[in-house]
């Protein structure tokens, strides 16, 4: 089929995605591992992953054997008959989680993820609003659209009523910068000293100086949070719903007790605290295999989905026996969740994950491209932050840094446009766009990195001469 055709088709027919990044799309064909074809044969470095989705590398031949074993097989039996996939893959799943998230309900996406979390934490705490932050995203179905709090990604209809956004404590854009205490390799150029140690980081929109040993900004948030639970009835919070680092958000991290000080508060309201780790998880943030550890907090339900299959749709929301039990007062059906074909998938990404050191090479690969990053952010003016962990990486992009104003939108697509046209695919998000974001199939390697740095680099400076 010629491009012409496809786009026609795509205009007439084929709305699940109205626009594409790119002035010139991208017409994928192939893909290998961290590399993508498209149909002319141009190869590209794929730094996005299909989103943070392709976990251990496109079409890995240990998960594509596996695949092609099951589909031999049996592909679909209803969870009615027990079949070992499902009971392999659970047993296997629970051994990565810590005590007591044991109880594993599969589902298709990160969206019915979300939403059967937020169905069985209304059940269990018999409470009804839910708080996340604002610049999340949570999913697109019409409940989990009430949590998500992009602009950009809702509609407007009635979504879940009972979703509550707080400020997101973001040191780099909110108005309280001054603790830069978040857990990432790379920070930047001024002082701060906090509970953590010393910091440094760039100027900041609203100075503030820091007792020693005291981290404000986390302060200001976490009050912030506080005033949150003011806004809904006296002990109505059913959940507090967070990513460990933001992505379709901008790779936003949080002052480093943050999460720790606010599931605390939560769990003080009658609330239960639940991870969202559809993008953080399996290894991604390299130091550990579930974002939320990388916080020090324990959740009472983990959502996942994108990297768990590699690419094959397949979703989960882990909880404890006791919240479980909530959940059985009327039957849950879901006809793909837990299918067999998708429990050999997942159960072959775990192998692998494990087999390949794939999380290993995140936290090397990853801190080694956030600290060439970091040179680039010195360089120029408009790369305003490099921040993550890991291969969860954000580059926020800024007219300059005195201001720390967004990049324009014109600005990022010509510079998005031209790092593609050079043969390296990445990402965008933030509240206002402003954001590039790194999140590729965790097999990279630091050869890769280095093309990439090259490729950034010229497309940077390319923008600054025009400018
Ligand atoms: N949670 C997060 C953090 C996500 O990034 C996404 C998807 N971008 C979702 C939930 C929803 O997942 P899905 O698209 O599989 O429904």
């Amino acid at each position: 089929m010629s491009k012409e055709q496809m786009m026609e088709i795509r205009k007439q027919n084929c709305m699940t995605m109205k626009i594409t990044y790119y002035k010139k799309p991208v017409f994928i064909h192939q893909g290998y591992m961290q590399w993508l074809w498209d149909v002319d044969g141009k190869r590209y470095l794929d730094l996005f992953a299909g989103v943070a989705t392709v976990s251990v590398g496109h079409c890995h031949p240990k998960v594509t054997a596996a695949t092609q074993r099951q589909l031999k097989k049996l592909w679909h039996t209803t969870n009615i008959y027990i079949h070992p996939e499902l009971h392999e893959y659970c047993d296997k799943l629970a051994s990565y989680l810590p005590d007591p998230l044991k109880v594993i309900y599969l589902t298709n996406s990160g969206s019915e993820a979300n939403e059967l979390a937020m169905l069985m934490a209304r059940l269990h705490t018999g409470n009804f609003d839910i708080i996340t932050f604002r610049g999340s995203y949570h999913g697109g179905s019409q409940q989990t659209m009430g949590l998500t709090a992009k602009s950009s990604c809702k509609f407007p209809i009635a979504t879940s009523s009972g979703c509550i956004h707080t400020m997101c404590p973001d040191v780099f854009r909110g108005p309280w910068g001054g603790s830069y205490c978040r857990d990432s390799p790379v920070q930047t150029i001024r002082e701060c000293s906090c509970a953590q140690g010393t910091h440094t980081h760039a100027p900041l929109k609203t100075v503030v100086s820091d007792p020693p040993g005291v981290c404000i900004a986390n302060k200001h948030y976490i009050e912030q949070l506080e005033e949150t639970f003011a806004t809904s009835a006296p002990s109505q919070i059913a959940a507090f719903f967070g990513e460990p680092i933001q992505g379709m958000g901008g790779a936003v991290q949080y002052p480093k007790n943050y999460l720790k000080e606010a599931y605390k508060l939560v769990r003080q309201t009658g609330g239960i605290c639940i991870a969202d780790e559809v993008q953080t998880g399996f290894g991604r943030t390299g130091s550990h295999f579930w974002g939320f550890q990388g916080h020090d907090v324990i959740p009472d339900m983990v959502t996942m989905a994108k990297g768990i299959g590699n690419g094959f749709p397949v979703g989960a929301v882990v909880t404890t026996p006791e919240i479980a039990v909530s959940f059985v007062k009327a039957s849950h059906f879901n006809t793909f969740g837990g299918n067999p074909l998708a429990c050999a998938v997942a159960s072959s990404v775990l192998d692998t994950i494990r087999e390949d050191s794939t999380q290993q090479n995140s936290l090397h690969v990853g801190t080694y491209l956030m600290t060439q990053m970091a040179k680039l952010r010195d360089k120029y003016e408009v790369i305003g932050d490099v921040r993550g962990k890991g291969l969860q990486i954000g580059m926020e992009m800024v007219k300059d840094k005195g201001s720390r104003e967004p990049l324009p939108p014109e600005a990022m697509s010509e510079i998005l446009e031209d790092v593609k046209d050079t043969g390296v695919l990445i990402g965008k998000g933030g509240v206002h766009g402003q954001t590039f974001r790194i999140q590729p199939p965790m097999c990279i390697t630091r050869e890769d990195v280095d093309f990439f740095l090259a490729v950034f680099n010229k497309a940077i400076s390319g923008y600054t001469d025009r400018k």
